[in-house]
């Protein structure tokens, strides 16, 4: 039987299962639309916290301004709290599951919405990452079966991705996107494939962010810096994952693995550790960072800001605004190094070693790589400090003392190809033109959805354009010689556009 409800307007009352993360937002989402809804949980315990978590968000709406007293009381009069799934759903025109990530949870669930449920009911599951078409295919009535996902938080994030399966109708798909319209949402239509679009390009990314921090590539204040000042983003990796939930990102690179395979999907070792200790991340009060203790970022003792730096300079000139700098700080920058100097700084250049530049200046422990990063849009841009492995620590104190006395927005990172934002974002960018290349999502539905999922500036293949795909290529380039990973090889087609030098986004604004 296919569903007769066709338009957004004839959804009213609308069914949402699991008042977690995900849920209470969509709860308030709704309910702030005018419709009514049956917010279900397993026990009285969490739709407690659930509810908590709804009026805690519409609290802030009306401190800050965006919401009378009147209007929260109505939205929330709008939303039934209920600890039974039968009874719940029984009068829904559309069912939103939002349980945890686990697909027997979701079929059996699923099973038991075709008994409760209407006939004419649409049901959606706002799985990040299991297969919808699984989900759908164990009901009686697939042909109303769809994905629906939203964003963290869900009230915000402008996005909507609209999932079919081969066996959801045109109408169901076509109520959805309308729906979602309404609710004030870009709709992007995919089909059924794990991790969509945003998930499919965000975890192995956040995955990836996990790996450099295990490795000791950099602190994690500086893997996220260098996203934040360096590409723009509106958190770093670390920080997103916490907010997701590790447990929930790692259930989802779980189902990216099994699908596609290869070395990007597998979890790094210290995702698990933080899980099987249930440190979640902000839902449990610790995750990469601590939420319940204080920050104990005190000031830490800077080394000496040395009386003379050599700076070697290259061909680009790429060093020239940097010698004025330290020039105009009162330090004296020369051309050699002495045996007194104590700090060497040469241009880093993502494709090759520091350590080159290093052994050629006669003085490996005495020097640091600069890379600077433009951020655009009139903000300051990021200057990487990158420190081969036989850099002296002291030398590395000298070099963050003087970053700190000229106002560098600075981050420290170990000499490997790409150091921390092109290995994060360069990989990320063949992980997209991999996904055109597949055939699954235009350049600008791609772009538009890790704008509006994941706020974005510009999306991957705007800011790929805008990087070079030549550049991109001979990065990724020397990430997989240093590796070995081919997780890092890049894909047939952007090795194809960097040779003709096509763009991605031809005609998109710069
Ligand atoms: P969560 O753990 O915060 O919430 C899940 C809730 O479901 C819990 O409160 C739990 O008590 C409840 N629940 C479990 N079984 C239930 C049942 N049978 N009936 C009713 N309630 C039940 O999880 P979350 O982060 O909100 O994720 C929920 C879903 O949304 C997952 O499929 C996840 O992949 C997806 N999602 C998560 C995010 C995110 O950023 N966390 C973003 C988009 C989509």
């Amino acid at each position: 039987m296919t569903s007769n409800v066709t338009q957004p307007g004839d959804i009213r009352e609308v069914a949402v299962i699991g008042l977690g993360l995900m849920g209470s937002g969509i709860a308030e989402l709704i309910a702030r639309s005018g419709r009514s809804v049956d917010a279900i949980e397993i026990n009285q315990g969490f739709l407690d916290q659930g509810m908590a978590r709804v009026r805690a968000s519409l609290d802030r709406a009306v401190s800050r301004g965006r919401l009378t007293d009147t209007a929260r009381d109505e939205i929330l009069a709008r939303i039934r709290p209920i600890d039974d799934v039968a009874t719940g759903v029984a009068g829904a025109d559309l069912v939103i599951e939002a349980i945890p990530e686990r697909i027997e949870l979701k079929k059996t669930l699923f099973a038991q919405l075709d008994e409760a449920c209407r006939a004419d009911a649409i049901l959606a599951t706002n799985t990040s990452s299991l297969s919808v078409t699984e989900i759908a295919g164990g009901t009686r009535d697939p042909a109303r079966v769809a994905g629906l996902h939203f964003f963290n938080p869900a009230p915000v994030m402008k996005l909507v991705e609209v999932i079919t399966t081969v066996l959801t109708s045109p109408e169901t798909a076509g109520t959805l996107a309308g729906l979602s319209r309404d609710l004030g949402k870009t709709p992007v239509a995919v089909t059924d494939r794990a991790g969509f679009i945003v998930n499919a390009l965000l975890l192995p990314y956040l995955n990836h962010a996990v790996h450099l921090l295990e490795t000791a590539q950099a602190t994690r204040e500086d893997i996220d810096k260098a996203a934040t000042a360096g590409l723009g983003l509106p958190m770093g990796p670390l920080t997103l994952l916490d907010l997701i939930g590790l447990d929930t990102c790692l259930a989802v690179l779980e189902t990216l693995a099994d699908e596609f395979g290869g070395t990007r999907y597998v979890h790094a070792p210290l995702l698990r550790k933080l899980c099987d200790a249930r440190l979640f991340g902000r839902k449990s009060g610790r995750g990469f960072y601590d939420y319940q203790r204080k920050s104990t970022a005190a000031d830490h003792e800077l080394a000496p800001v040395p009386a003379e730096v050599a700076l070697i300079r290259d061909r680009d000139g790429r060093l020239d605004e940097l010698a004025s700098q330290i020039t105009a700080a009162g330090i004296s920058v020369v051309s050699q190094p002495a045996d007194e100097t104590g700090l060497v700084i040469v241009a880093a250049d993502p494709r090759h070693r520091v350590l080159d530049a290093a052994l050629a200046a006669g003085h490996p422990a005495d020097v640091v790589g600069v890379h600077f990063v433009e951020a655009g849009n009139g903000k300051p841009g990021l200057a990487e400090l990158v420190l081969p492995d036989v850099t002296a620590a002291a030398t590395a104190g000298r070099a963050a003392a003087l970053a700190a006395r000229i106002g560098l927005n600075a981050v420290t990172s170990r000499d490997r190809p790409g150091f921390l934002l092109e290995a994060l974002a360069y990989a990320q960018f063949n992980d997209a033109v991999r996904m055109f290349q597949d055939g699954y999502a235009s350049p600008a539905d791609i772009d538009t959805a890790m704008m509006l999922g994941c706020g974005y500036p510009r999306g991957p293949l705007q800011m790929l354009d805008e990087a070079g795909a030549a550049n991109v290529v001979s990065v990724l380039d020397a990430m997989h010689a240093a590796t070995g990973d081919p997780a890092f090889t890049p894909v047939p087609l952007l090795a194809e556009y960097a040779t003709a030098g096509t763009r991605f986004r031809a005609g998109a604004e710069g």
